[in-house]
């Protein structure tokens, strides 16, 4: 067993090399001048938000094949709106965390041009951040298949809990506003290629980085001389290519780097 006083240190220590990390993470974010934040699904674990790989994560209790394709949506329009409905739910009720409201601040004091999600739960505009890039759309509104009509998410939810699918006046499906696998991604993704192209800092949250082609936007930033930052629980494939790699709690960094922030602006 350990000893008592050994855990005390070790405990410390950790503490010691959190603040450093901290530290350097201010650093680099006080030397950009063109940075972005890219943000995947861990951001809104906080929120009640599962992700798809955490230990939590969706893809341990259902086939991605199955739910979350265009042939999904297209030939089992039940079985995909039964899945994607409850999540909508649960994306329309969640509040932002400290993890989206530090990327807001870090936004408003200049630190950040912006921010490029994968997310669709909307969260980083509810918690202020004015410039957020949604490469895979958002779930807030569906476009039909057939006329091109646009609905509110009320509307699809009503629609699914009577119906069972959302299904336009001129009798097409109702497609929710999300890139399915096996669909284009939205225009926002070129932008946000062409500002990682040119960004001087790319600062990663929560995302296992294997959705592609969104992840390709780190070794895009690395490959044009940019700092790279990922802090998320788990590895990732780029963790090699970062200049500083943080593991732990997104929420546990976000309320120590909003507590910096605040002490800095007295
Ligand atoms: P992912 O599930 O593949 O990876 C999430 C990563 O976040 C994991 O590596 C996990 O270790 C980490 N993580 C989770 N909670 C964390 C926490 N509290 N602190 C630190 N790290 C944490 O997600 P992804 O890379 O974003 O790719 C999944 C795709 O699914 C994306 O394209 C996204 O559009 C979609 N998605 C969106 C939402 C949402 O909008 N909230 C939720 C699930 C999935």
């Amino acid at each position: 067993m350990q000893p008592k006083g050994a855990f005390h240190i070790t405990v410390i220590l950790h503490n010691v090399l959190a603040s450093a990390e901290i530290g350097r993470l201010l650093g680099y974010l006080h030397k950009s001048r063109r940075g972005w934040a890219f943000t995947g699904a861990g951001v809104s674990t906080p929120s009640g938000i599962p992700d798809f790989r955490g230990p939590d994560g969706l893809w341990r209790k259902y086939d991605p094949e199955r739910v979350s394709t265009i042939e999904a949506f297209e030939k089992r329009p039940e079985e995909f709106f039964s899945f994607w409905m409850h999540r909508f739910e649960l994306m329309r009720k969640a509040e932002p965390n400290e993890v989206h409201r530090m990327l807001a601040r870090l936004e408003e004091l200049g630190y950040l041009k912006g921010v490029i999600t994968q997310n669709i739960d909307g969260l980083h505009r509810k918690a202020g951040s004015k410039t957020v890039l949604e490469i895979h759309g958002n779930a807030w509104t569906g476009t039909c298949r057939g006329c091109g009509r646009k609905y509110e998410l009320e509307w699809m939810a009503e629609r699914v809990r009577e119906e069972g699918v959302a299904r336009c006046g001129c009798g097409a499906l109702v497609k929710p506003d999300v890139v399915l696998f096996g669909e284009q991604l939205t225009p926002a993704f070129d932008r946000a290629w062409e500002e990682v192209r040119r960004c001087d800092l790319l600062f990663v949250l929560g995302s296992s980085l294997q959705v592609w082609p969104a992840a390709e936007l780190v070794p895009l930033a690395a490959r044009n001389g940019a700092t790279v930052i990922i802090a998320n629980r788990d590895p990732t494939p780029y963790d090699d290519l970062a200049d500083l790699v943080i593991r732990g709690e997104l929420a546990e960094l976000a309320r120590k780097v909003l507590r910096c922030l605040e002490k800095e602006g007295t």
